[in-house]
């Protein structure tokens, strides 16, 4: 068994993992507010914690870890959506829009994080299903006196825990100066922040001993995790922007309630694009969706597992730039590797098992998550594995590991169906261009036979070929065979 090692935001120290309970390893990540479609910065935090998943599943067993990821379904801007589409004439009370629009942005959640291979988490609570737990929670708090009820909110006493501002590293005092704490003529202090807010006749809300309300964002999180996860759990994941005010305040209404919770924090840096902050007015704002469907400024279609690849490509407590260049490198590789796996699939596929990544893959990735230099190791498997049917096993083990699970489509094709998600595998795009720039030559010289030569091999590989003006269409059809298509090259 490889030694897990971590980094823990809270001790900021590399350490090794010890779970609570090996058999069962507990791990709770910040999840999405569901309002809109996910953006590739949401994609990183997902995509490095079903890496770690994936580890802990390997070292521990898939049956002894519980991950839990909860959707955030208490949001204006859900609110706002619903009364904009109830204005609009929609049926049904704004209860039901508001949960047909959360219904309908976690579905959309679902389908993208899919794409990107990311394995569901075993629970995702919805807030607006564990009120109850917040309520019980609140109420305690306000006992023992860490916490109080003023104008029909209930607020945290931020000066009575104090270790507030330990995982930060940062004082009550200089996050006063720094941070946008709201000024309330209710609040005691402006540090304090808010358990419970009223709710007014239009909004949600409910019932509650301060009066009908909803809750703060971040008794959401310390209810959830203790539901689903108890009083102490191993790991607590999630973005560093929500380092402070979030996790701090998480941490703080869970310690004063004498629960344990989290033993190690892990957070991964942002995601910027091309160097910059990804943003609506900077044009370099997009949604994972933008990228699957080629509406992008790259244009193309990126598949899912070719943002993955990029997103591993950097470490995830570094910052992490998004190009154009890094997308059709990591697109190369991974044509190239699959390629290399295809030429002697029968012979892969007899020997892989999908659970026996090489060591020296798992250790990286024990590593304090260092996929990067997986990658690495990657590629020096792959320069032998033309020559080696157990390098190419090797290779295909350790994709699987990393989430490039190929095991599932292996029967289809092990080289170009680089995203069944996808109508059309990408390395198409290129044959249907070359095809039609041959069929322009031929109309010219009245020379067809080299049309004929490449529609002929396409055919024989089992794809169909359809001609129109200007352009022609290639589809798989089940009898494709990949390795058909070397004469082409
Ligand atoms: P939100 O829905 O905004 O609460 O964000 C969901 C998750 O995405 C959180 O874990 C955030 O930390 C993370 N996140 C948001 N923006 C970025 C970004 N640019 N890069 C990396 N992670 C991000
Ligand atoms: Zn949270």
């Amino acid at each position: 068994m490889a030694e897990i090692r971590l980094t823990n935001t809270a001790t900021r120290k590399k350490v090794p993992f010890v779970p609570i309970d090996p058999e069962n390893v507990r791990m709770y990540v910040c999840g999405p507010t569901v309002y809109d479609r996910a953006h590739l910065g949401n994609a990183r935090p997902v995509v490095v914690f079903d890496v770690l998943y994936r580890l802990l599943r390997h070292e521990y067993g898939a049956d002894h870890v519980t991950y839990v990821r909860n959707f955030t379904d208490v949001d204006d801007r859900i609110n706002e959506t619903a009364r904009a589409r109830k204005e609009a004439g929609a049926e049904g009370t704004i209860e039901q829009l508001i949960r047909a629009r959360s219904d309908e942005t976690i579905g959309w959640y679902h389908d993208d994080m899919d794409a990107l291979g990311a394995l569901r988490p075993d629970a995702e609570p919805r807030a607006t299903e564990y009120i109850d737990q917040m309520i019980e929670m609140i109420a305690g708090l306000i006992d023992k006196g860490f916490a109080y009820e003023a104008e029909g909110h209930a607020l945290f006493r931020v000066r009575k825990y104090a270790d507030y501002g330990k995982l930060s590293g940062r004082s009550v005092d200089d996050m006063i100066a720094g941070a946008r704490v709201e000024v309330a003529p209710y609040k005691e202090d402006p540090m304090d922040f808010v358990l419970w807010k009223p709710s007014t006749d239009d909004l949600p809300g409910w019932e509650s001993p301060w009066g009908r309300g909803r809750p703060g964002w971040h008794i959401e999180c310390s209810a959830m995790a203790h539901e689903l996860l108890g009083e102490r759990f191993d790991i607590h994941g999630g973005g560093n922007d929500l380092m402070f005010p979030h996790h701090e305040n998480e941490i703080a209404q869970s310690k004063c309630m004498g629960h344990g919770f989290a033993n190690v924090w892990l957070h991964n840096e942002m995601l910027q694009v091309e160097g910059k902050k990804m943003s609506k007015s900077l044009g370099n704002f997009f949604t994972v969706r933008d990228l699957l469907t080629g509406n992008w400024s790259g244009g193309w279609k990126v598949p899912g597992e070719v943002i993955r690849f990029v997103m591993l490509s950097t470490h995830y407590r570094k910052p992490m730039d998004w190009t154009e260049r890094k997308a059709q490198e990591a697109r190369d590789t991974l044509v190239r590797w699959k390629s290399l796996i295809d030429n002697q699939r029968d012979d892969v596929a007899r020997a892989f098992s999908g659970t026996e990544p090489p060591q020296i893959v798992v250790g990286a990735v024990s590593d304090d998550l260092n996929t990067s230099q997986a990658l690495t190791y990657m590629h020096a498997i792959a320069k032998e594995a033309a020559e080696s049917t157990e390098k190419k096993v090797e290779l295909a083990e350790s994709l699987a590991f990393l989430g490039f699970d190929y095991a599932k489509n292996w029967s289809v094709s092990f080289g170009y169906s680089l995203d069944k998600t996808l109508e059309k595998p990408i390395e198409f795009e290129k044959v249907e261009k070359r095809l039609q720039e041959e069929r322009e030559k031929a109309k010219a010289t009245k020379d067809f036979t080299e049309v004929d030569r490449i529609k002929s091999l396409l055919l024989g590989a089992g794809l169909e070929v359809r001609m129109y003006e200007g352009s022609v269409e290639i589809d798989v059809t089940a009898e494709f065979d990949p390795s058909k298509l070397e004469a082409l090259k």
